[in-house]
């Protein structure tokens, strides 16, 4: 018998097509189709005063494993991601052992698949072992299904090994080589955005201009080899500015932002939280502004989290000793509505494409990301836009390190539907 689901009377939001008005959405076998006439043996879910959504995409997760399980393991990192709205992320390639070959790509697939709580798109290293010397093997993850080459964690060191990798990716059509955009001579030592605060603080500086002479060398090779080119993270003024007129160039660029970026400055490390060291650190009011203007006009396609899970041992260090790195994934929503959408910076729409329509794209991603039509696969989020909630541990992911611990944000997840199957039912993960 057809498993049958409707979400009932919800305030539909379909960044896709424009689509936003209440309506009930009908679910059957992993589909969304056509409304069917009586109730019959449908499971009904009363969505009154909640936002039914496409589900969310997450470009940029740290997911651990292999090799990190005591920060977070595939199970811990999906469950965090069904909670927080998403039904597909884009698992780094930073693993131990590296995934520059297609043998993690499987491994990472398979037990993402096992635990079956959220689509896992593993992303493949661009050179081997992240060393930055020669190419990882490209072709044979693209063979694999690797849509997405990233050495995140470490910026490409020269432009030559950049125009290689773009030359390589672009005979294949639908992959993208992102860019963790940071040149590693002006950063080394830097602890936090460097400026007035770094200097009261007498914590070492990391400039603004260390990511800015990436993200122009990356343009400049982009427009040079006519590839696409995906920017990690921005966090400056002038890198937004950069794509601005990039993109009016014709440059085939897209750009993503974390959440934290678009929230939280380099003043809120005046009590030394080291959950709120992050790379790249956080910058200025100015830069903060920057990147909300940037996502409002389209410059920032997406908002991707970085979420970087570290064991709270790690983080109890010393701010010069601790790892860089925040949690996201269960937060993400909750704070772009809070600090972007109710204060009017943001529309609805244009967050929730941020969150998922443009990173599905960008990933190729096709069965995520809306539109909310009936044949599409029913990948879905349920949330509340109005609920108030106070971050705190524990969280579903295996570590705590959030940079927006003790605050209180508006509008949680309640359903997140995967192919029909819910993952997440009333604001609690099914498996
Ligand atoms: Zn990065």
């Amino acid at each position: 018998m057809a498993r049958r689901t409707i979400l009932r009377a919800g305030r539909v939001v379909d960044p896709v097509t424009g689509v936003d008005e209440t309506a009930d959405v009908f679910v059957e076998d992993g589909r969304i189709v056509a409304p069917w006439s009586g109730g019959g043996d449908a499971e009904e879910l009363v969505c009154a005063g909640l936002v039914i959504a496409p589900g969310l995409v997450d470009l940029h997760t740290h997911l651990r494993e292999p090799g990190f399980e005591h920060k977070e393991t595939i199970e811990s990192g999906t469950r965090a991601a069904a909670l927080g709205g998403y039904t597909a992320v884009a698992a780094m390639a930073n693993s131990e052992p590296v995934a520059d070959h297609a043998g993690v790509i499987h491994e990472v697939r398979d037990l993402a698949a096992a635990a079956g709580l959220c689509d896992v798109f593993p992303v493949g290293a661009i050179t081997k072992g992240l060393e930055g010397e020669s190419l990882a093997e490209i072709g044979e993850m693209v063979g694999a299904g690797v849509r997405m080459f990233s050495d995140d964690g470490r910026c490409v060191p020269t432009a030559r090994l950049l125009r290689n990798a773009l030359v390589y990716a672009k005979a294949f059509d639908e992959v993208v080589i992102a860019e963790h955009c940071e040149d590693a001579s002006l950063a080394e030592g830097g602890q936090m955005h460097e400026g007035y605060h770094s200097s009261s603080l007498g914590l070492r500086g990391q400039p603004a201009e260390a990511e800015e002479i990436v993200v122009a060398r990356d343009l400049a090779i982009a427009r040079l080899t006519g590839s696409r080119i995906h920017l990690c993270h921005l966090s400056s003024a002038r890198s937004v500015e950069l794509v601005r007129r990039a993109k009016r160039e014709g440059v085939r660029v897209t750009a993503e932002v974390t959440p934290h970026h678009l929230v939280l400055t380099d003043e809120d490390l005046l009590t030394y939280d080291t959950n709120r060291k992050v790379n790249p650190p956080l910058r200025s009011a100015d830069d903060r502004d920057a990147l909300r203007t940037g996502v409002a006009d389209g410059t920032i396609d997406a908002i991707a989290t970085d979420h970087a899970p570290h064991a709270i041992e790690e983080k109890e260090a010393e701010f010069d000793q601790a790892p860089p790195g925040t949690i996201g994934l269960e937060t993400a929503l909750a704070a772009v509505l809070t600090e972007l959408v109710e204060p009017g910076i943001l529309t609805l729409p244009r967050a929730l494409e941020a969150l998922s329509s443009a990173p599905a794209r960008i990933l190729g991603a096709g069965d995520h990301g809306g539109p909310i039509e009936p044949g599409r696969p029913a990948n879905l989020v349920v949330f509340d836009p109005a609920v108030t909630w106070l971050v705190e541990a524990p969280f579903a992911s295996k570590s705590r390190n959030s940079a927006f611990l003790g605050r209180r944000l508006v509008g949680r997840v309640v359903h997140t539907m995967l192919r029909g199957e819910l993952s997440v039912v009333d604001g609690k993960a099914t498996r």
